[in-house]
């Protein structure tokens, strides 16, 4: 059994994807082709924004973003605890401070009322000036963008949302990657939408900004590329895996994110009240980056993995450690998040993905009931 079949996926869009490589190979315009620029008008068309912006992957998208806003030392970065490293690595990465934000256990994304204590003790401490809140779609869902926009708004702060698991996701209709004043997204390839490599993307509804991240990614281009108007980054999408991504896009909207949901509504059906299964809001959909279940205690989640693992039965623990307690971030000093630390211990992503067939789910349910 495969956690995440890619295999079995490429199996399905094989005639099209070898179609669309094969095709990128006789163009021979491996930078910035036509693929590239039809992609993000795609993107951009579902997500409901404005502009797309591809790059070469979803944390250079996030350094995008920060760079456009011109974040920099002495800028407080608000951060959930419980994430992939890069959405904070990005921000020190910058000379800013991430402040980890503890998150909700139902949803896994950031709790708003830690967040607000967080900003007030940045605000009174008078160190760091709060400038932005990095929002997770952790898992593949949304964060509580309508809580979250209105502490921002309070406090004069930025939303820039990592929308890397969470690209296809909605609440109320409206699509991740477009919650953000500016949003982002990868296309690794376990992510929801995944190329062949690494990938990313920028959206945003601003036409500024989006200027300037064109810019930023092509090593600070001004009016033509030879012409440097400030430091960038050489951060593109290659044509290669445009051309691959508008082969899975078209999939993911026909069949591949309806299929998912099917898929973690039956592990739900048969693992709810048995064991701690993902919530998603009234109104929210998820494009389930991950299905993470939780156990009781640390003992019996790592017990349940190795007798999985017995059976063949993969699983994964996203994440075992909480972001203020990363070797790279001790020097942050004490921080207090004490949700995040109960999750890295006691969570259980088990496989998902739109291929999955009914004798895995049942054999994975099966295995945990027992
Ligand atoms: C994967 C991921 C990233 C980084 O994306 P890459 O394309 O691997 O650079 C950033 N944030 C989150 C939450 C992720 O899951």
């Amino acid at each position: 059994m495969q956690f995440r079949d890619l295999q079995r996926q490429y199996e399905v869009l094989k005639k099209d994807i070898d179609q669309a490589m094969v095709d990128v190979a006789g163009s021979s315009n491996f930078i910035m082709g036509q693929p590239v620029k039809e992609l993000e008008t795609e993107l951009a068309e579902y997500v409901g924004v404005k502009h797309c912006l591809s790059c070469a992957n979803g944390t250079d998208a996030l350094t995008l973003a920060l760079k456009v806003w011109g974040v920099g030392a002495g800028d407080a970065v608000f951060v959930p605890d419980f994430t992939f490293f890069a959405s904070a690595e990005v921000v020190s990465l910058e000379g800013a401070t991430p402040i980890f934000v503890d998150v909700d256990t139902d949803t896994f994304n950031m709790d708003c009322t830690d967040l607000e204590r967080k900003i007030e003790n940045t605000i009174n401490e008078g160190k760091l000036i709060p400038k932005i809140i990095i929002t997770v779609d952790l898992f593949g869902l949304p964060a509580a963008y309508p809580q979250i926009r209105k502490i921002a708004d309070k406090y004069h702060l930025l939303i820039l949302e990592d929308g890397a698991q969470g690209f296809g996701g909605m609440i109320d209709g409206e699509r991740a990657c477009s919650f953000g004043d500016i949003s982002t997204t990868s296309f690794f390839p376990a992510k929801p939408l995944g190329c062949y490599g690494d990938g990313g993307a920028i959206f945003t509804d601003n036409d500024e900004w989006a200027a300037l991240a064109d810019s930023y990614r092509v090593h600070g281009k001004g009016a033509f590329k030879y012409d440097n108007v400030r430091i960038g980054m050489n951060s593109r999408l290659d044509t290669l895996q445009a051309a691959i991504l508008q082969v899975k896009f078209k999939a993911f909207k026909e069949y591949e994110l309806a299929d998912i949901n099917v898929a973690a509504a039956k592990y739900t059906e048969k693992l709810q009240g048995k064991v701690k299964t993902p919530l998603i809001p009234e109104g929210y959909c998820s494009s389930w980056a991950q299905y993470t279940i939780q156990l009781s205690s640390k003992e019996e989640r790592d017990v349940l993995q190795a007798k999985l693992k017995e059976q063949g039965i993969p699983s994964m623990v996203y994440y075992p450690t909480p972001m203020h307690r990363q070797t790279a971030y001790q020097s942050l000093g004490k921080n207090d998040c004490p949700a995040t630390v109960r999750l890295c211990d006691t969570v259980l992503a088990l496989p998902l993905h739109p291929y999955i067939c009914d004798e895995d789910i049942n054999a994975v349910c099966n295995a945990i009931l027992k």
